[in-house]
Order: structure tokens, then C-alpha cells, then sequence
């Protein structure tokens, strides 16, 4: 409530979030999480809490009043419709350049995400965070991070027969036909329950599509798991629905102002309490923003010019392929991903095989493809318009598009296959408007010190997506949970 005051607040309940707030509980520390999302424990009017990806609703997207759909087209045809305005779990947010797609509820990312947990080969590292030690990462904070997340692995006999896998079978074989590694990854997706689910013993998840939207059963998200944890330490508070739009020294600690809104967004109450020490976890967006609005406005302007910079897109771009024929995906296909084409080191490129789960055959192949796309962006602070701006340009994608055409057009010139031109728009082949990866833009060991801590404020810190550089080389949930883990393990034992 207004007026009040607390040792440690963190903005934000993702990966970043999350792990600060499980370690600095278990070491004894009251800590108080402010998350601009709904808490998504409450069923809606269908008896289940998260909608199909087939039939987006009033849940699905962050006060929009029309969806916002990845693949916006299907046979050239848009497939985007009118939905309520509310507080919905997926955000699709726009900047001049490229949509930015993001979770919003406890648990941030984790609600929405496809649960594709991959650890980046070791030999790429240095590429990602120069500055962190691999040996610590690899013998520590990764394992740590995998255990935490509550990692898994697909069983690959049952992988090799069940219907729900052939579209990413299909994958293989146009893969290894054309001479690229293809590449098992692990997942937080309950793998047994998958296996119940097809076997039609457990409610459906995974496997009747649901992805994007949340997830009703089967998927390990973060308030299974690390706030899960952190509760049951009785020292953890979460507040849904409040947003934070202000922070600023006072003395030795911190006015923190908090919007409370409504479902539909509206607020209904604005709160100021104190913080001795404040950890920024609202995601690499939401940090960014944060924090270049309160080094421009006043409120924080000590913070250093490097507050908004360096950020990237992990080098996302999607397209399909269609196949001939006798090369069927599969009318049921499961929304949780497996498997990917490894093609870093020679082309750039790590393509996700990634599900179309339509529900009726499409003679599709689908891909996202994480590339080593140089290109990086900033956030700068719009004072007239009183938002923050990023300027990402769309033709900053081409690298990324010719990375990706270095296993694709390779693909397609051996399978006698073309590109499918009809998911983003009427011929256009490749998606090249959004990414689900942002990263960046308060860079460890520029805007902040090696360890996250904030130049020029002590007791602030960032400790979410924002600390890295534009690219993991892989999916980056499993990155950003583990450099957490090790920022956290130096800030409790030095600054606590
Ligand atoms: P987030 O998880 O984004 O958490 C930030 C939280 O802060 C959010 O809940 C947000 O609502 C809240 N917040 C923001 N601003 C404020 C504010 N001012 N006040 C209060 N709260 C605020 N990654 C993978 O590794 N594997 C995958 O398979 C994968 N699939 C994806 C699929 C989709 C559709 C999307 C969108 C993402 C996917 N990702 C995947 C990316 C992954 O989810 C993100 O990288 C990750 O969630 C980022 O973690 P974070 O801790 O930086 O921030």
C-alpha cells in the first residue's frame, strides 16, 4: 500500500525476476515483486484460464482491441480478428521498426513461450557475454538455471513414431538430406505429460495447440518453479496489475511510484512506497524503457549514455516452406518444439523447427531461425509524445533473412520445394516485422558494472534480458536465468 516501505522491490516477474527473488528469500530478505500482468491463477468464463492459440479471445493480447497474430495471414487470407480490450497474456508491441512480442502476468516470458530451454554451445560464449567467466557459467550458473527451470528431454523412440511429431520428422529428413546437423533441444514442457496427453489419458495441452496464449497443463512456468519456491520461503509478496513509472533516490533509498490498473487498463490508483534496494527484471523492453524515461526526464540522471543502447533481436526471422505431396506435417502437430538445424558456424543460422498447429493438414514446413544479425538498436526518450522510442529499421533484417537463406534455399534447391509466400501477408515470404527474443539495451559492464549493479545509484540493479547484447545464438531463456543466477550469487554475498 501507499507509504510503504520494503527492503528489496523488483520490477517485474520473469526469469530475471524470479531467480532474484527465490535466492534473496532463501538468504532471508522480504521481497516484494511488482508486475504489471495478471496473476493468471483464475479461470475465465470457458472454465479454463488460458485460450487456444486456434481461437484467440479476450485473454490473448495486451489491451488491443484486434489480434495481433505472428503468422497474420493463412492462404493469403488474414486471419487476424476484433477482441475485447484487456490485460491479456501476449503483448505485441509496436515501434517503428519491428513488433516486439512479449508475456505480461506472473511469470512474464515463461506464460507464453515455447519452453525451448537450449544452453549455447560453449564455443560461442565469448561471442554472447565477453565479460563473464564460461568456466563459472558452464560448471555452475547453467546447471543451476537448468535445475531451477526444471528442464527436460523428449524421449526420442516416442518422438520417432507419434503423430504429433512428424511435422519436426519432416524436418529432419529435408535437413540431413541437404547435409545440415540437425539437433535434439531440451524443453520445460512436462515430456510425460505430452506422453499422456497423446495417449488421451490427461486433458490436452501441448498437443490441441496451445502455445502463445499460456499454456493449461503440462508446461513448467515460472510460477511453478522459481516463484513457486520463493513463496514457500513466506517472505515473498507479488502485487499483478500494478506498474511501476517511477523511481528516484531519497536518502539511502529509493521512491518507487506504482500504478495500479484494471483489466482494461485504466488506472485506478496510483501508489508511492520506498525501497532500499530496487532490482529492474521488467525484461530487456521494459527495463530499457524504464530506465532511458528516468535518465531523460530527471528522476535518474546519473545513470550513464550507455542506458539504451546495444540493443538487439536475437536475429529473428521466420518462414515456411511448402512441401510436396508425399511430405505431409501433420494435421495434429505439438505447439512445443524439439528439435532445430544447427548451421551457426557456417551460415549464421540456428532454425527452430517449429510447429503450424492449424488442426488440419497444411503441407507446410515452419521455421524460426535465430541469426548472428549485427545489427542493434536504441532507445531514446520522446518527450512530446511522452514514450520511449526504439530505432530498429525492417531493413535491418536483411542479414538475418540471408542467414536463414543459407540453410532454406539450400533445402529447397534439393527437395524441388519454394517458399510458402501466404503467412505474413499476401506474397511475402519471409517474416521479418517482429521478434519473441529481445535482448539488450542496459549492457552488463556498460550501463551497469559486470555483476548488473547501476552506475552511479547503489542499490539498483538489472538483473533481466536487458544485460545482454543482442544475441545468444540460441533461445535465450536459459541465458538469462543462468547470468541471473550468477549475478545474484555476488550480489547477496557482497552487498547484503
Ligand atoms: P520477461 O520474461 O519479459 O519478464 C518481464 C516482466 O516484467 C513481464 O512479466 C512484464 O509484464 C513485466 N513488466 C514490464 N514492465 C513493467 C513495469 N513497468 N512494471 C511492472 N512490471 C513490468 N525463449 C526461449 O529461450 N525459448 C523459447 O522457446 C521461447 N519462445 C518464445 C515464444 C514467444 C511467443 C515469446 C514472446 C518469447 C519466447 N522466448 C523464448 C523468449 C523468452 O520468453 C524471453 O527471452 C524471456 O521471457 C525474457 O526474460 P526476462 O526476465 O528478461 O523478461
Amino acid at each position: 500500500s501507499s507509504g510503504a516501505h520494503v527492503p528489496v522491490l523488483v520490477i517485474g516477474t520473469g526469469y530475471g525476476g524470479s531467480v532474484a527473488a527465490l535466492r534473496l528469500t532463501q538468504a532471508g530478505v522480504d521481497v516484494h515483486m511488482v508486475e504489471m500482468g495478471m496473476a493468471w491463477d483464475t479461470p475465465g468464463t470457458d472454465g479454463k484460464i488460458f485460450a487456444n492459440t486456434k481461437t484467440p479471445d479476450y485473454r490473448s493480447y495486451w489491451l488491443r482491441t484486434r489480434t495481433k497474430q505472428p503468422l497474420s495471414n493463412f492462404l493469403g487470407f488474414p486471419i487476424d480478428k476484433d477482441v475485447p480490450r484487456y490485460t491479456g497474456i501476449l503483448d505485441a508491441e509496436d515501434f517503428s521498426g519491428i513488433t516486439v512480442y512479449q508475456g505480461r502476468g506472473v511469470g512474464g516470458g515463461s506464460l507464453v513461450n515455447g519452453g525451448m530451454a537450449v544452453t549455447p554451445r560453449r564455443e560461442n560464449f565469448g561471442a554472447i557475454l565477453p565479460t563473464v567467466n564460461p568456466d563459472e557459467m558452464y560448471n555452475t550458473y547453467y546447471p543451476r538455471a537448468n535445475a531451477g527451470l526444471g528442464v527436460n528431454n523428449i524421449d526420442q523412440s516416442w518422438w520417432e513414431t507419434v503423430d504429433c511429431y512428424q511435422y519436426s520428422r519432416v524436418g529432419r529428413k529435408h535437413a540431413q538430406r541437404s547435409g545440415f546437423p540437425f539437433v535434439f533441444v531440451p524443453n520445460v514442457y512436462d515430456m510425460q505429460y505430452m506422453k499422456q496427453e497423446s495417449a488421451g489419458s490427461v486433458p490436452k495441452s501441448a498437443v490441441d495447440g496451445e502455445l502463445l496464449y499460456g499454456n493449461n497443463y503440462g508446461k513448467k512456468t515460472l510460477p511453478k518453479t522459481y516463484l513457486a519456491q520463493a513463496k514457500a520461503t513466506g517472505r515473498l509478496a507479488i502485487s499483478p496489475l500494478h506498474k511501476v513509472t517511477s523511481v528516484q533516490r531519497d536518502g539511502a533509498s529509493y521512491t518507487v511510484v506504482i500504478e495500479q490498473i484494471n483489466t482494461t487498463g485504466d488506472t485506478v490508483a496510483t501508489k508511492v512506497v520506498t525501497a532500499d534496494r530496487v532490482f529492474f527484471a521488467a525484461g530487456s523492453v521494459g527495463t530499457s524503457k524504464l530506465l532511458t524515461k528516468l535518465k531523460a526526464n530527471g528522476a535518474l540522471p546519473g545513470l550513464n549514455g550507455e542506458v539504451g543502447k546495444g540493443w538487439g533481436d536475437n536475429g529473428n526471422v521466420m518462414c515456411g516452406r511448402a512441401n510436396h505431396l508425399w511430405d505431409p506435417t501433420g494435421a495434429v502437430q505439438s505447439s512445443i518444439p524439439t528439435a532445430g538445424i544447427d548451421n551457426w558456424a557456417a551460415g549464421g543460422a540456428f532454425a527452430e523447427v517449429a510447429p503450424l498447429p492449424t488442426g488440419i493438414e497444411t503441407f507446410a514446413s515452419f521455421y524460426l531461425s535465430i541469426t548472428k544479425n549485427p545489427n542493434r538498436a536504441e532507445f531514446s526518450w520522446n518527450a512530446s509524445a511522452d514514450r520511449v522510442d526504439l530505432n530498429w529499421q525492417t531493413a535491418w533484417k536483411q542479414p538475418a533473412i540471408d542467414m536463414a537463406k543459407s540453410i532454406f534455399d539450400k533445402i529447397n534447391a534439393k527437395e524441388g520445394t519454394i517458399y510458402r509466400t501466404d503467412l505474413f501477408g499476401v506474397y511475402k515470404t519471409w517474416g521479418d516485422h517482429l521478434t519473441y527474443h529481445p535482448l539488450g539495451g542496459v549492457v552488463l559492464n556498460k550501463a551497469t558494472d559486470n555483476y548488473g549493479r547501476l552506475h552511479g545509484y547503489s542499490g539498483l540493479y538489472v538483473i533481466d534480458g536487458a544485460l545482454i547484447p543482442g544475441n545468444t545464438s540460441v533461445n535465450p531463456f536459459v541465458t538469462i536465468t543462468a547470468l541471473a543466477e550468477r549475478n545474484i550469487d555476488k550480489i547477496i554475498a557482497t552487498d547484503f
